[in-house]
């Protein structure tokens, strides 16, 4: 298969698998300018596949980087109605999302980490019904990556630029599985392989997970009761399957946000809002991080706790074995969509409130009561290692060893 072949199935794969576009619907696109071409391809397929319309809304790092650096904090949180408008328009009209991520890890390096999170907040206050629309799988959604050339370059620094592009595409591939075999077909097993992990953990209904390894990680994770582990695709409230997230092996559900004790530390750099943060840890009281610790970016880890309450406390819990089709890559993708895939990780801020078995039933005060968590952020972060071990403890204080030397030991 040559590569515009290659890059027609990958873009039928995050239309067809990814949001499932039906007859008539809206697929509204964010894609970085320089990725243009991608997002064309994109509109093929979704016409193909019977959308109604394509509207692609183009993003620009480096325009943005002029931004931060010359306007001033009140400009760039001052979001114009009309450009929340653009994305909260859609999401009262039964339309799907496709965001096509390309960041250089470090365009926004040495911008001032408070302005960053001020505009980052700010956007995510003015669009929250789309944000709402999406978190609730109300409005289906997918992420999938395109190389831009920054980028490839911190992925493949030893590469000429055309070559590190080249590189980063094939990893790509191999990540969403495109190859010589149907890819829909691969997605298909690779749904049956998650859909056996999530219904033994969902049957089980651990009480808490305990993690522990040589990194000084001892933490302990309470889930909520009736929580939902869910992994790969999922049904949204139209009854439409989607997925998600491209790459994706994680199975993942909501950790009780006030029952988290102990210190976790990170196993891979986090690329947050074009800044890398390394080598960092936090400690957990009731919940709560108390302390934290970074070797690199310190202050940007600083800002991401302080953007509110929910900032300091965790959103998701997600498991992935050591050795994966991802991990086995051994390629560091300064790229949370597929580091994330390649390590069991935690995420600080917002749950993903369908992961308690009720949602549908429950206010926003019962979610909380229950144990999920809100914020204006989500990040994931990775804790994942060869010696990484996890233990299951049910509500009688049973111990199940859910992971042994970093892979699923059930
Ligand atoms: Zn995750
Ligand atoms: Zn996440």
């Amino acid at each position: 298969m040559n590569f515009q072949e290659k890059i027609k199935q990958y873009a039928r794969l995050s239309v067809a698998v990814g949001v499932n576009v039906q007859k008539n619907q809206e697929v509204l696109v964010q894609c970085p300018v320089e990725c243009a071409y991608f997002a064309r391809a994109i509109a093929e397929a979704a016409f193909e596949a019977g959308a109604k319309d394509v509207i692609v809304h183009y993003s620009d790092d480096k325009l943005q980087r002029v931004r931060l650096e010359h306007a001033s904090i009140d400009t760039l949180t001052d979001i114009p109605p009309w450009k929340a408008q653009s994305n909260n328009f859609y999401a009262d009209r039964d339309s799907v999302y496709i965001m096509i991520s390309a960041s250089d890890p470090s365009v926004f390096e040495g911008i001032d980490p408070k302005k960053l999170s001020a505009q980052v907040k700010a956007t995510r206050q003015a669009t929250k019904p789309t944000v709402d629309a999406r978190m609730s799988g109300k409005m289906r959604w997918n992420i999938c990556a395109v190389p831009s050339l920054g980028w490839a370059q911190t992925v493949f620094p030893d590469l000429e630029p055309e070559q590190a592009i080249q590189r980063l595409w094939d990893a790509i591939f191999t990540a969403v599985r495109i190859g010589d075999s149907d890819p829909v077909e691969r997605w298909k097993q690779h749904q049956k392989t998650l859909d056996a992990r999530t219904s033994y953990l969902n049957r089980m209904q651990f009480d808490a997970l305990h993690y522990k390894n040589s990194l000084g990680t001892d933490l302990t994770v309470g889930l909520p009761d009736n929580h939902r582990w869910k992994g790969g695709g999922d049904y949204g409230p139209a009854g439409v399957f989607f997925v998600p997230n491209m790459p994706t092996e994680e199975v993942f559900t909501l950790p009780h946000k006030d029952r988290v004790d102990g210190v976790v530390y990170s196993s891979l750099p986090l690329n947050y809002n074009g800044n890398v943060i390394d080598k960092f840890s936090l400690t957990f009281k009731k919940g709560i991080v108390t302390d934290y610790s970074a070797e690199t970016g310190y202050e940007v880890l600083q800002a991401l706790l302080d953007t509110d309450d929910g900032a300091k406390q965790l959103g998701e819990v997600a498991l992935i074995p050591y050795h994966s089709l991802i991990s086995d890559m051994k390629i560091l993708f300064y790229n949370t969509l597929f580091d994330e895939n390649a390590s069991c990780h935690l995420a600080i801020g917002d749950s993903y409130t369908d992961c308690l078995k009720d949602h549908k039933q429950m206010t926003e005060q019962q979610m909380r009561d229950a144990g999920a968590n809100h914020s204006l952020v989500h990040v994931d972060f990775m804790i994942g290692t060869p010696d990484l071990t996890i233990t299951g403890i049910s509500k009688d204080g049973t111990q199940t060893p859910l992971f042994q030397n970093g892979n699923w030991a059930i």
